[in-house]
């Protein structure tokens, strides 16, 4: 698939992460006005609220974008997305007759401060990246114990906290907690020594099922509405000692970063692949007739308070995951566990095969074995305070990209 093109012409540039191709759905305010749903193209952000309060966008079963978030638009089902996104498109194209109508909605993508862009109902996070999986595991349990005898059968999940997801932007406070180091009897109460980020994608569920009901992995693709970067802050030290036997509780619930920009999958389309060779067929629940993994470019980068550049600190690429987040859906539904619109599901961190392509400082560092050694010269095992870090995703097509914007979150010291 080509570069669509606009009459917008920044939205034309093969660097921007905002084509005709893209159109993904963010909650945004201006000069701290009301929250509003917005559209970026090119340079520029199209306030979709008004738009559709001036008549020029009318949806089945009427106004959905009122409310200052997505959930309602998502709740309309599938049929609606395409619609919203058809109409999104005719607007903006090339030919449009529309756009002076819509040019007094149009506002500088860089004077929209971006909100949280849904009402995350419920946030579970998976553990489904093999690399990931295997190189954690080989430093807590040894290289031939590293797979839990699970893994290769089943997407390994908990269920998080949806009330501390916040929007790129939003500072990460240190958290306390029980910390026992290997040497001591027991635990003593203190700030974290190993913060981490995980590189993450988002899924975003658009559709609810009931309770009883069960999913499968092709009804759960159908059911995913978009996408976006994710970072699953960790306090390594935390999790070592609570987790234990039922999973991560303090280590992970004090804070969730996502990107402002829900990418539709539609937009995804064209970037569609295959999981990876399996080891052992799956059971049929979680086996989908189609591709559900995208190659989506990821990376992240680091910046110390104050340093004048930042350094990236891993490469990787989504088609990494050994399970899709529609495959996860599946799961997540197969006991009967009702979904929600907004339920947010971690896609796990993700890691490549090598030390440039993992996806947390955990296993950057080889767990404070190796330091690495940024641009400024610092060394770095886990986050420092203030220190930046900053995810970023793209799928590259021909001539154009498929942009997720940022995922960004300051760490700042520990309130003891
Ligand atoms: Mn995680």
């Amino acid at each position: 698939m080509p570069l669509r093109l606009s009459w917008i012409e920044t939205a034309n540039s093969p660097e921007t992460p905002f084509p005709l191709n893209n159109l993904p759905y963010g909650r945004v305010s201006f000069a701290n006005g009301s929250p509003r749903c917005a559209v970026p193209i090119g340079d520029l952000a199209l306030d979709v609220s008004a738009l559709e309060r001036a008549g020029l966008l009318v949806l089945d079963g009427g106004p959905a974008l009122q409310t200052g978030g997505w959930n309602e638009l998502m709740a309309r089902g599938p049929a609606c997305w395409a619609a919203l996104r058809a109409r999104l498109a005719e607007l903006l194209a090339e030919d449009a007759p529309e756009r002076e109508q819509l040019t007094p909605f149009l506002r500088p993508l860089a004077e929209a401060t971006p909100l949280l862009p849904f009402e995350v109902t419920e946030y579970t996070d998976f553990y489904a990246g093999r690399h990931h999986a295997t190189n954690v595991g080989t430093m807590f349990r040894g290289a031939d114990n590293a797979l839990p005898p699970n893994w290769l059968h089943i997407p390994i999940g908990y269920n998080g906290r949806a009330s501390t997801v916040v929007v790129s932007g939003t500072d990460i406070r240190r958290p306390c907690g029980q910390l026992k180091p290997k040497d001591a009897e027991i635990p003593h109460w203190g700030a974290s020594q190993r913060l981490d980020f995980e590189l993450e994608m988002g899924a975003i569920i658009g559709g609810a099922t009931q309770m009883g009901e069960r999913l499968t992995a092709d009804e759960a693709d159908a059911l995913i509405f978009g996408y976006v970067l994710l970072n699953d802050w960790s306090a390594r030290d935390i999790q070592a000692w609570e987790y234990q036997p039922l999973g991560p509780f303090q280590a992970k619930a004090f804070g969730t970063s996502i990107s402002p920009w829900i990418v539709p999958k539609a937009a995804l389309e064209p970037f569609r692949t295959d999981t990876p060779p399996r080891d052992h067929a799956l059971l049929p629940y979680l086996q989908t007739n189609s591709p559900t993994l995208y190659d989506i470019q990821l990376q992240v980068d680091l910046q110390p308070d104050g340093a004048e550049r930042a350094t990236t600190v891993s490469r990787t690429n989504y088609r990494e995951m050994y399970y899709s987040s529609a495959q996860q859906l599946a799961h997540h539904s197969s006991s009967g566990c009702a979904m929600r619109v907004g339920d947010l599901l971690g896609s796990g961190t993700i890691s490549g095969p090598n030390r440039e392509s993992r996806g947390s400082m955990l296993e950057i560092s080889w767990g404070g074995r190796d330091p690495i050694t940024l641009a400024t010269g610092e060394t770095r095992s886990f986050l420092e305070d203030g220190d930046l870090v900053v995810l970023r995703g793209e799928a590259v097509g021909d001539g154009f990209r498929v942009g997720f914007g940022e995922c960004a979150g300051r760490v700042r010291p520990a309130q003891m």
